[in-house]
């Protein structure tokens, strides 16, 4: 099993927690490997049986994945406009997923019954599509830009020998911040004047 997912082109590992009764422990995916295993292990999991692979759910259980992948790199990752039609046609899409994952566990696979939806999935099925529409696309909804805000936060507070008072001093630092913001240099327009300069430039040298 650890070879078919480092097939998969991520490094993962299973191995027994040392002083617990055999309980197993295993490779947390980074977020550009989860991509990478959307990617990739739909199609390998079609290709041909495996020994550690129910082979009744084998091909539903690889639908589940691509369908997955569809959703996550088709949908969420677009920036464009999403319409009320669009809006309703992934709500139905967004639903059948939740039956196929449920048809899954009706087949006898352990971790794909009706208990097993989580509240994600709840939300991406039936809040998502509305708050799409609502607010045209998933833009706005990435923490992107509180992220860095956060890394230059923490680059601020470990940078200082003077840890007090953390909180008001990173607040006044990104207030100065925001103070310098349209003093920024802006960036002039360059246009080429002669496509010719540079070659004949070195031409003359080589006179000389
Ligand atoms: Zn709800």
């Amino acid at each position: 099993m650890q070879d078919f997912f480092q097939a998969c082109g991520v490094s993962f590992k299973i191995w027994v927690m040392p002083k617990t009764n055999n309980k197993l422990d295993w490779t947390s995916l980074s977020g550009n490997e989860k991509k990478k295993l959307l990617k990739t292990l739909p199609e390998k999991l079609r290709a041909h049986p495996y020994p550690f692979i129910h082979e009744n759910t084998r091909l539903m259980v690889a639908d589940l994945w691509s369908d997955f992948a569809s959703i996550y790199f088709d949908i969420l990752t677009t920036s464009t406009e999403v319409t009320e039609e669009l809006s309703n046609s992934l709500f139905t899409k967004f639903c059948k997923w939740i039956d196929d994952f449920v048809q899954v566990g009706i087949r006898g696979r352990e971790g794909y019954g009706k208990g097993d939806i989580t509240p994600y999935m709840h939300i991406v099925a039936y809040h998502l599509p509305y708050l799409l529409s609502f607010h045209s696309g998933i833009k706005p909804f990435t923490g992107q830009g509180l992220e860095k805000v956060n890394d230059d936060l923490k680059n601020l507070y470990f940078k200082r020998c003077n840890k007090m008072f953390a909180a008001s001093q990173t607040l006044r630092a990104r207030f100065r911040k925001s103070l310098t913001r349209k003093y920024r240099p802006v960036k002039r327009v360059y246009t080429k004047k002669s496509k010719t300069y540079w070659a004949n430039l070195k031409r003359k040298k080589s006179v000389l």
